[in-house]
């Protein structure tokens, strides 16, 4: 359940998450800086984690190394 907090929000254009107006300024600044939108599933990543996600999310299964699988 949701509860209008006071004041109003704004959606951040680069996540596309409702973020409290008074911080929308601070938080796109962090947001556009530190994350990354993922090509391939649309989730937000960090952008020092990126490779990690596109290796554990989206690598093909030839890559994973020495797993004994198959
Ligand atoms: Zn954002
Ligand atoms: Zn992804």
């Amino acid at each position: 359940m949701e509860v209008a907090s006071e004041g109003s929000t704004s959606i951040c254009s680069h996540c596309d998450r409702a973020i409290p107006s008074s911080n929308i300024d601070l938080h796109h600044a962090h947001c556009s800086r530190n994350l990354k939108k993922c090509k391939i599933c649309g989730n937000m990543v960090p952008k020092k984690h990126a490779e990690e996600h596109f290796l554990n999310t989206h690598a093909p299964v030839c890559w994973s190394t020495a797993s004994g699988r198959f």
